[in-house]
């Protein structure tokens, strides 16, 4: 497959394209982050690299991290997991609080707030250092032991995250918090914060398109069941209340995140990243969403 002209093909195709869509501004710190930024990357199962724009620049990759935990919490926790959080999609924006009310506080999939809550909460009773735990298996995935948490972007959130505060306290009322409120929206805040590149994200996402297992260094991460699981999430419940949408349009398992960034999997293909700040009103990147469509139709294939 030539990579290398679909993804210049893609670059062409949008270079003027004024992205339509707003930069998240709930988070004061992610209101800064100018409009314009565009990058792709694209690391297949041959161990090739694919890049245009601002693909190496590092930027908030907030609910992606979600896949990240909940990959962790897969591995210490096992299928007692699912006793705690649910796997349907929620059909709600990923901050709402009204499921959970009759759902007797069990959230329906890891990848809302809610549920990614409770997986935070799992990583804080099964690590000393839950940060530090994220934080090498990112360094392991991706060989690069200088990505980090963006302390700013985490305070701007922890001064602001009034509903993530609710939801928390809702969800310990329920029983479904073991910890201390503070040290779960302390980690999930952090979590969030993660700055990583298009390369990095497509770098760690690899897994996911190989069965569990990372190209450079042949490591078993997860086992083929758990990927099997992490990617019909993905599929599911990876784009808020737009899932629907984003596997119809793209047709790959994938997760978006409010910095603008989206990550995707074709597994046994590639993984492959992509940062545009604008979103939809759904809160998914506008231009990302726009240039996958392009990718899996430029390509002929998706999952589908
Ligand atoms: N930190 C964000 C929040 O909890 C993440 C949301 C997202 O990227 O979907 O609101």
């Amino acid at each position: 497959m030539e990579y290398d002209k679909i993804l210049a093909q893609i670059q062409q195709e949008f270079s003027d394209t004024q992205p339509s869509g707003k930069v998240a501004s709930y988070i004061p710190e992610l209101a800064k982050v100018p409009a314009s930024k565009f990058g792709m990357h694209l690391y297949d199962l041959n161990g090739e690299n694919y890049q245009f724009g601002d693909s190496a620049e590092r930027f908030s990759i907030q609910s992606i991290s979600k896949v990240f935990t909940l990959s962790l919490a897969m591995k210490v926790m096992g299928d007692d997991l699912w006793n705690r959080v649910g796997v349907e999609p929620s059909g709600d924006p990923f901050n709402s609080l009204s499921q959970l009310e009759n759902d007797s506080g069990i959230p329906r999939n890891p990848y809302i707030n809610a549920g990614a809550l409770v997986v935070a909460d799992v990583l804080v009773s099964s690590f000393t250092n839950p940060k530090a735990a994220l934080l090498t298996f990112l360094h392991e995935l991706t060989g690069d032991t200088s990505i980090d948490f963006d302390y700013t972007v985490a305070a701007s959130e922890q001064s602001e995250g009034y509903r993530n505060y609710a939801m928390v306290n809702y969800l310990k009322s329920f029983g479904n918090i073991e910890n201390n409120v503070e040290d779960v929206l302390d980690f999930y805040f952090h979590q969030c914060a993660i700055a990583m590149s298009c390369r990095e994200l497509a770098q760690a996402f690899i897994i996911f398109a190989n069965q569990g297992t990372t190209l450079d260094s042949d490591r078993e991460f997860l086992t083929g069941r758990q990927v099997k699981r992490i990617n019909a999430l993905m599929q599911t419940c990876g784009f808020y209340d737009e899932a629907g949408e984003f596997s119809f349009e793209v047709g790959l398992p994938g997760k978006s995140g409010v910095g603008g960034g989206i990550v995707a999997v074709n597994p046994y293909h590639y993984a492959v990243a992509v940062w545009s700040p604008p979103l939809n009103h759904k809160g998914n990147s506008a231009l990302g969403m726009a240039a996958l469509e392009r990718l899996t139709t430029l390509t002929g294939y998706s999952i589908f």
